[in-house]
């Protein structure tokens, strides 16, 4: 088999297994919710997980800023303990007063962030469980979908082979070049090429193009869209 065919044997390969995966996917109603709220609890808990590494890397700053206020505050407070006169004594207390501030303006809302992180953790504990719990009715009812469609699962898997074994034929260029167009073309790389024209963009291919084409034993793109072109 050539290059050529092995693309056009893959595309319709593919084609078939999205056709299989829209199937496998269409749930009936309760399995849909499951899964829908099975995505809903999985969002939340990333977000949350990210407020929380957020809160701790905040937390771990503000603790050593703490640290270091502290220090400030403890040396404040030995000063007054050995200054003895009255002008300096004063001016160490209102140094302390000053210091003691300072580190309220730290402890106070890392107090506040310490509990906002001990609130996500319980939060993201309550998720894990309301997770689970889904995680678990959902594997059961889809246990049970896809019993009933196992024409539709060895179908795929099947196919499945099939994609791996003509993947690995393709030379690996081709192989990229192949999955980079199906993404960029709505899941299409290959187009036939009818009256002149690729079939994939509509474009009219030029003559001289038809002519090499004819000619070459290489797979050709498509001028307009890269697909790769065959003719039928
Ligand atoms: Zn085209």
């Amino acid at each position: 088999m050539d290059t050529l065919a092995i693309l056009r044997d893959l595309q319709s390969t593919l084609d078939n297994l999205r056709t299989i995966d829209r199937d496998l996917t269409a749930f009936p109603p309760d399995l849909a919710s499951l899964n829908e709220r099975l995505k809903a609890l999985e969002t939340e808990a990333t977000a949350k997980t990210k407020a929380l590494e957020g809160a701790r890397v905040r937390i771990q700053t503000m603790g050593r800023e703490l640290a270091t206020a502290q220090k400030d505050e403890d040396r404040a407070r030995a000063a007054v303990k050995t200054t003895s006169q009255k002008v300096q004594y004063t001016a160490a207390i209102r140094e302390l007063d000053e210091k003691e501030r300072q580190k309220a303006l730290i402890s106070k809302p890392l107090k506040a962030l310490e509990v906002e992180a001990q609130a996500l953790e319980a939060a993201l504990a309550s998720l894990e469980t309301q997770r689970s719990e889904t995680r678990s009715r959902f594997d059961e009812l889809h246990a049970i979908f896809l019993e009933e469609h196992a024409n539709q699962v060895a179908a795929r898997e099947m196919l499945q082979a099939k994609r791996t074994e003509l993947e690995a034929r393709l030379p690996p260029q081709e192989q990229t070049r192949f999955h980079r167009l199906l993404s960029n073309r709505q899941g299409k790389a290959i187009a036939a090429v009818e009256n002149g024209t690729c079939t994939g963009c509509r474009v009219k291919l030029r003559a001289p193009f038809l002519a090499a084409m004819r000619e070459a034993k290489e797979p050709m793109a498509c001028e307009s869209c890269q697909r790769i072109l065959f003719l039928p």
